[in-house]
């Protein structure tokens, strides 16, 4: 049996994992905090207090949220505050490192390709030939299998970070996102 290290108590909430009754007192020490202009000591009602310094329009309840018996802050459509942080911080971390990988691997590409229209422009502009297609393909899976190459160069793009880049031969998997 799970007992709080600080009341010894046996009992935890089933979403939050907070035990009964120091759940209690963290709400009270969140209300006190927020009203004396001083922080918890605890790193998540820490961030919510400066979160609502900064301007957040929150509710603070009377008493601890009554689900997950985090301390009674609400978002202004009724959820709790510290739920949907948690929530978020997976999911928008993940989501901001996998934009930033698309966006390089894209802007990358995009310098190849701004390089080869100023090419072309100064091609027609003088009436000279066409020239070459800039972006050197790297081999096919079957090449570089022939070639005991580690890498080829897929023909079409990473569906996860959009990537054009080489694949493993043994797995397919892109070298820029492992995916
Ligand atoms: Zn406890
Ligand atoms: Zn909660
Ligand atoms: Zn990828």
């Amino acid at each position: 049996m799970n007992q709080c290290p600080k009341c010894h108590g046996n009992t935890f909430n089933k979403i939050s994992g907070e035990c009964a009754d120091c759940s209690h007192h963290r709400h009270r020490d969140f209300v006190m905090s927020l009203k004396d202009g001083t922080f918890t000591g605890y790193e998540y009602m820490d961030r919510v207090l400066s979160l609502i310094r900064g301007g957040k329009k929150w509710r603070v309840l009377k008493k601890r949220n009554k689900l997950c018996w985090h301390p009674g802050v609400q978002t202004t459509n009724g959820k709790c505050v510290f739920c949907m942080l948690s929530a978020k911080s997976d999911s928008s971390v993940a989501i901001g490192n996998i934009n930033e990988q698309r966006l390089a691997n894209l802007t990358e590409e995009l310098t190849v390709l701004t390089q080869y229209k100023a090419l072309l422009e100064t091609a027609v502009a003088l009436g000279v030939d066409v020239p070459q297609e800039p972006v050197k393909r790297g081999k096919t899976r079957q090449e570089a299998i022939r070639d005991g190459d580690k890498w080829y160069t897929p023909d079409s793009r990473c569906k996860h970070c959009w990537s054009i880049g080489e694949r493993y031969v043994e797995n397919g998997r892109c070298r820029s996102c492992g995916k």
